[in-house]
């Protein structure tokens, strides 16, 4: 369990919160192209400001390298933090120091100070517990909301804990009951979708799903290396040659764990990405040497939807097509679109997947979509998180 925000008085009390508000930035104006980081985090400012607390934010933005870089200052976050607040946000210059620490003290009441890019400093991703003394010396509580760092021990997600009282905000709440739920306590039948670009990336992942769910759909760029592994000719699509040895001991592993392991019967094939006039439907019997899968074929997914179906909880981690390139997201549109209907408990792991999700207008329908990519994956693939295990009892 994770000690939590609701069980702490804060009334009053300049309550520090990591936060993730590292927003994308358009490339030429610097202007935030996508706030969802930031509303994700309301309900824990929200709360906090009707504790009366003095709020305290802190994050990082982009990767400035433990340098200060002028575009990459908080500055727009903050101000879009107060349009959507509808409440002024103060800007500190920096996020530890002298300065910093008189404004912080000298917080008001139901205040908000948003801290400088904990990155301008390289002590942040270093850990470094001198840089996260500082840091709690703003605060008299720690709040961690950032659950897209968690899988990272850097000093504002890891370190600060150890100086200060400290608990999980809202959303780091929300993401790790949801995981959990999944991997520790899911209503069965248990699937797990599984696509995405490399088997590599998503080895540690296929081997904890392999012994938990009942059901494990692999499409995407993965599938080929295991179609090969079986025996098919893939023609040109995606392979890694050097895990085939790998792939069939999870097959195997598979049938040991009496897991029923899923890969397509069918695909959409093409010669080009930028050429989709050109591309076919075809059995993983006959696809041509010179064309690669860009998608999972229509008989594929009734299979896949008809498992979805039946199933009560379910993890998807990774799309089964190119779904950047229409049509070859109609694949991954079918699986979402299945997983809406299908009555499940249903979770979407980060990045790629909770991108394509969104992009379908079914965010909203999912039972949760996580906002890490990379910590996401890592919970589910098994793995303590240390920005987690420093908020447990
Ligand atoms: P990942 O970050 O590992 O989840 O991979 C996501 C990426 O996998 C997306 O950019 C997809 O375009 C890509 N992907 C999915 N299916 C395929 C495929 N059949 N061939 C190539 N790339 C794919």
């Amino acid at each position: 369990m994770l000690r939590r925000l609701q069980d702490f008085d804060v009334k009053s009390k300049r309550a520090l919160v990591r936060v993730d508000f590292n927003v994308p930035l358009d490339k030429k104006t610097g202007e935030i192209t996508d706030d969802t980081r930031i509303k994700a985090s309301l309900p824990t400012i929200n709360y906090l400001l009707s504790q009366n607390a003095r709020v305290i934010l802190m994050s990082h933005l982009g990767r400035p390298d433990g340098k200060v870089v002028e575009s990459l200052r908080m500055g727009k976050v903050a101000a879009r933090l107060g349009e959507l607040l509808g409440k002024e946000v103060l800007v500190a210059p920096d996020c530890v120091g002298q300065e910093v620490e008189s404004l912080a003290l000298g917080l008001k009441d139901g205040q908000i100070l948003m801290l400088e890019n904990l990155r301008f400093h390289p002590e942040e991703e270093k850990n470094d517990p001198e840089f996260a003394r500082n840091l709690s010396k703003l605060g008299e509580i720690y709040v961690n909301d950032a659950f897209a760092t968690a899988h990272r021990a850097h000093a504002s997600t890891e370190g600060v804990a150890h100086f200060l009282p400290s608990c999980a905000g809202f959303l780091m709440q929300k993401e790790f009951d949801y995981l959990s739920k999944a991997l520790e306590n899911p209503a069965k039948p248990f699937l797990a979708i599984t696509g995405g670009a490399k088997v590599s990336d998503k080895l540690k992942l296929l081997f904890n799903l392999l012994s938990r769910v009942d059901i494990l759909l692999i499409g995407g760029g993965m599938a080929y290396t295991f179609l090969k592994a079986r025996g098919f000719s893939i023609g040109s699509s995606l392979c890694e040659d050097e895990l085939l040895e790998k792939a069939k001991e999870i097959l195997d592993q598979a049938t040991k764990s009496g897991v029923e392991l899923l890969l397509p019967l069918d695909l959409v094939v093409a010669r080009d990405l930028n050429n989709p006039a050109d591309s076919l439907i075809v059995s993983i019997e006959e696809i041509p040497p010179d064309y690669g899968g860009v998608d999972i074929g229509p008989k594929t997914r009734e299979l896949f939807k008809e498992r979805i179906k039946n199933a009560k909880t379910i993890v998807w981690n990774g799309p089964v097509g190119v779904f950047e390139v229409p049509p070859f997201d109609e694949g991954s549109r079918e699986i979402a679109l299945a997983l809406t209907q299908s009555g499940a408990l249903t979770i979407v792991g980060g990045g790629d997947t909770a991108a394509a999700v969104e992009k379908f207008g079914l965010a909203e329908k999912i039972s949760h979509v996580s906002t890490g990519g990379g910590a996401s994956l890592e919970f589910l693939e098994g793995r303590p998180l240390p920005g987690i295990e420093v908020l447990k009892n």
